[in-house]
């Protein structure tokens, strides 16, 4: 298996794969309009630039990243000099989402390339025409018996699922992620779970509260609300709540317009399953501001829910679509009763101009990642791990971490033979109070 081996042979894949998807760029942006209407502009800066700027990232860095690394030994080994060697898991199984359908497939992909596993993808069957064009470039890229894309369903996943692999890498529902994990743990197979959850974004008193509005906005509105890191509600101190509404409403009617349903920037629900989850969610609700349905294009309008019953639908579910529901709090006890009914959000995100109360904020909530000031925006630097806690996921990703994330660390002693301390070895007697010093002064 030369791409186990070969790191030029894992790099002139890479270049093949970048080739491939910098040619085939119109028709990716193509098969994701005709997906669920994703705009040009969100394919190429949420997918297209994103897998193009992995790529580059990782065939500059991928000798370094794969060579051995010298590490400090411990006196107690005195002579010996130690590395961490990065080897390829194996048999690796990539199981993709529809909501980026393209970029989360092809991002771990990349790296389990890099790493020098052998790679199967699946790419989720309600993009199928993203999914044919990620079956062709991976077919005109890779030799099948290194990189292959099987297409398909549930049915598929399941028996993808029944082999055994030596990593599998899962983004999805929480729901799924379970079936994925008990799945691994027949063979012990090592996991890494991207799944999601309800990600709370608070915004206090101090607040710049035009910049907050636009930033949510974007945030939420993004592939329709379809985005795992979306805000999916927000919690808003009483004092500031209406001017917040009035903001929001506004840069709503600035991004979309009037009549957002015409507007050529904002997508559709990706089925009519996941539609009527979404129209479920506005019953008997009060509507700030949206609220319009249509059923043949599932189409649902950006919409503002004030104060949802923690009891509702809307509340209980992770809404992932155009819907922000707008709870207020008075005091710290009350986020926290809010926040906390929940399972470990994939985000949380915190609007203030008050530092200790963002700090407090990041220290008393357990999250996936985050940000101060703004929303879905820590995605973009590699340099940070993208993954959640608890319910919201197992493991993160990105620049390096995805990497050595397809990479066992395999720790190695080497050891000099010039020089042999006596004191370990058989007979013990007489030795322990030497070693007991040694012990104590080198641990
Ligand atoms: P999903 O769990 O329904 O499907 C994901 C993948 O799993 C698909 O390829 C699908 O074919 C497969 N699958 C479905 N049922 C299966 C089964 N029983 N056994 C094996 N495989 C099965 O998720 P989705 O609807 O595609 O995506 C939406 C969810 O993904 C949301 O919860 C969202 O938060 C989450 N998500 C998380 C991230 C992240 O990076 N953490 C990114 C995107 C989406």
């Amino acid at each position: 298996m030369i791409f186990k081996t070969d790191l030029n042979y894992r790099k002139q894949s890479l270049l093949k794969l970048l080739n491939a998807v910098q040619e085939q760029e119109v028709e990716i942006i193509q098969a994701l309009y005709d997906d669920f209407k994703k705009p040009a502009f969100e394919a190429v800066v949420t997918e297209t630039s994103y897998v193009v700027a992995e790529l580059k990232h990782t065939i500059k860095n991928i000798n370094k990243w794969a060579k051995p690394k010298w590490v400090l030994p411990s006196f107690l080994n005195f002579p010996s000099t130690d590395y961490l060697y990065k080897e390829p898991y194996g048999k690796v199984l990539i199981i993709a989402p529809w909501n980026y359908p393209y970029q989360l497939a092809l991002a771990p992909l990349i790296a389990a390339v890099a790493a020098g596993n052998q790679v199967i993808v699946k790419p989720s069957e309600l993009t199928p025409n993203t999914s044919k064009i990620i079956a062709k470039i991976i077919s005109e890229t890779f030799d099948k018996n290194h990189v292959e894309c099987i297409e398909g369903g549930t049915e598929v996943a399941q028996e993808l699922l029944a082999q055994r692999w030596d990593y599998i890498f899962f983004t999805g529902s929480v729901a799924v992620g379970k079936i994925i994990a008990k799945a691994a743990a027949e063979h012990l197979t090592p996991v890494t779970l991207e799944l999601g959850g309800k990600n709370p974004c608070i915004i206090e008193q101090s607040a710049h509260l035009r910049l907050t509005a636009k930033r949510i906005v974007w945030g939420k509105f993004l592939n329709a609300g379809q985005t795992c890191i979306a805000p999916d509600y927000l919690l808003v101190h009483h004092s500031i709540k209406p001017k917040l509404i009035d903001f929001l409403k506004e840069e709503i009617i600035t991004a979309y317009g009037e009549n957002p349903e015409k507007s050529p920037d904002f997508p559709r629900i990706i089925n009519k399953k996941n539609w009527k989850r979404q129209v479920s969610f506005l019953e008997n609700q009060t509507v700030l501001l949206g609220g319009k349905t249509t059923a043949e294009d599932f189409y649902i309008a950006p919409t503002l829910l004030d104060n949802p019953n923690l009891e509702s639908l809307v509340m209980q579910e992770e809404i992932f679509g155009p819907i922000l529901p707008i709870l207020s709090y008075e005091t710290e006890a009350d986020l926290e009763a809010i926040i906390m009914q929940y399972e470990k959000p994939l985000s949380l995100y915190v609007f203030t101009e008050n530092k200790a109360f963002a700090q407090k904020i990041m220290a008393n909530y357990s999250f996936g990642g985050g940000c101060i000031n703004d929303t879905v925006i820590h995605f973009a630097n590699k340099r940070l791990p993208f993954g959640g806690v608890g319910h919201s996921g197992i493991g993160a990703y990105h620049g390096k971490l995805s990497f050595d994330l397809f990479s066992h660390q395999k720790a190695v002693v080497k050891k000099g033979n010039w020089l042999d301390i006596p004191s370990r070895y058989a007979p013990y007697k007489g030795k322990l109070k030497t070693m007991k010093k040694l012990l104590n002064w080198f641990s």
